[in-house]
């Protein structure tokens, strides 16, 4: 009977002690953190057939809970900003995201951080992501080209995607990223091809960065060898985009240069090029202080000082017009913002877009 006992006793203290021991070693390595910061978009929205149309349906919270694997991954550190179609993001916004993902970011238990946000203007957020976030962890923003109510949602996929990729060692050092599709993107080379498709994020003649297993293991190619940091701003300066197109006369050049842009992105044809008209427009607008890049509407290549005729890339270059090498107008848009908090003088500005 007391050898029983005794017996009993002494399973019950291994007993306790294995399960102390377990909760102690639970305590001492927890999921890692990663940050979730939620905008809007498809991914957060649903069909309303009230309305004929997706409309923003899903919090950041019900977001996650659709993405069940998370849990096994990491612990989510939540900030929920804003439920917006990304034709509503601005440059206000943009450094709203900024401050979360830096606040996010300083937390030393986050190991990365995820935006969840539109596809329309995806790049844009992640491109000024991309300049102006100082630390080295990975920072990735995902959206969806289906919505939630949709049998093939690919949200939780892409956020799936988006926390492993966070989690990810190589992904440290990388800079911004845009995943979709199990494909990585960088913010500077990507851009939004097709209306459509689920495959849209492209990174034309650069290529993916790298790839999302089907098993989760990220794998990268190669890095974006073109970066550059500026200090997070209070405030971006109005920056205007005008297409170029046949037989334009340059009045809203004028009209801009006139209303207050501190600064104008033309998007031209071929190397970057404009009529007469429009050259005599640039002309002006640069000799009242306002600086003007030159983009194309071309979707691959660098602008280029090839060509002498009037509107030509050479004399354009010499009247002092800022040439936004491989960056798509609004990309270029957000790069002479920031270059603009800094200095607005043309050759100066122009050493920003040849880094
Ligand atoms: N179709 C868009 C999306 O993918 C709408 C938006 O950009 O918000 O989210």
């Amino acid at each position: 009977m007391r050898k029983s006992i005794f017996v009993l006793a002494l399973v019950m203290v291994f007993t306790v002690s294995l399960i102390v021991g377990m909760g102690t070693q639970a305590e001492s390595s927890p999921l890692p953190k990663v940050g979730v910061v939620t905008t809007g978009g498809t991914i957060a929205m649903k069909y309303d057939p009230a309305k004929k149309g997706f409309v923003p349906a899903v919090s950041g919270e019900d977001l996650i809970a659709m993405a069940p694997k998370l849990r096994e991954l990491a612990r989510i550190e939540l900030i929920d900003i804003a439920r917006i179609p990304s034709s509503y993001m601005d440059p206000p916004m943009w450094i709203k995201v900024l401050k979360s993902v830096e606040k996010l970011l300083s937390d030393t238990e986050v190991a990365g951080a995820v935006i969840t946000h539109g596809t329309d203007t995806l790049e844009e957020t992640a491109w000024f992501l991309d300049l102006t976030v100082k630390s080295p962890k990975p920072v990735i923003c995902i959206g969806a080209m289906r919505g939630a109510s949709e049998v093939d949602f690919d949200g939780p996929r892409n956020l799936e995607n988006a926390v492993r990729i966070a989690l990810s060692k190589e992904a440290i050092g990388k800079g911004t990223m845009l995943v979709l599709n199990n494909q990585i993107n960088a913010a500077r080379e990507v851009t939004k091809t097709h209306t459509a498709q689920v495959e849209t994020f492209k990174s034309g003649e650069f290529g993916f960065l790298g790839y999302v297993n089907a098993d989760g293991k990220i794998i990268f190619n190669r890095q974006s060898t073109r970066r550059q940091h500026f200090d997070p701003p209070e405030k971006l300066p109005r920056v205007d985009i005008l297409s170029f197109f046949t037989g334009a006369d340059g009045r809203y050049i004028k009209f801009a240069s006139e209303d207050g842009a501190e600064g104008i992105v033309i998007v031209g044809t071929g190397l970057g090029h404009v009529n007469p008209a429009v050259h005599d427009a640039i002309e002006a607008a640069l000799k009242a202080g306002v600086p003007v890049v030159m983009s194309t509407r071309v979707h691959q290549g660098r602008v280029q000082p090839v060509y002498s005729f009037k509107g030509g890339g050479v004399p354009l270059k010499d009247k002092g017009v800022i040439l936004a090498d491989d960056l798509n107008p609004q990309k270029a848009r957000i790069l002479l913002m920031l270059a603009l908090t800094k200095t607005k003088d043309p050759k100066e500005i122009q050493k920003y877009f040849d880094k």
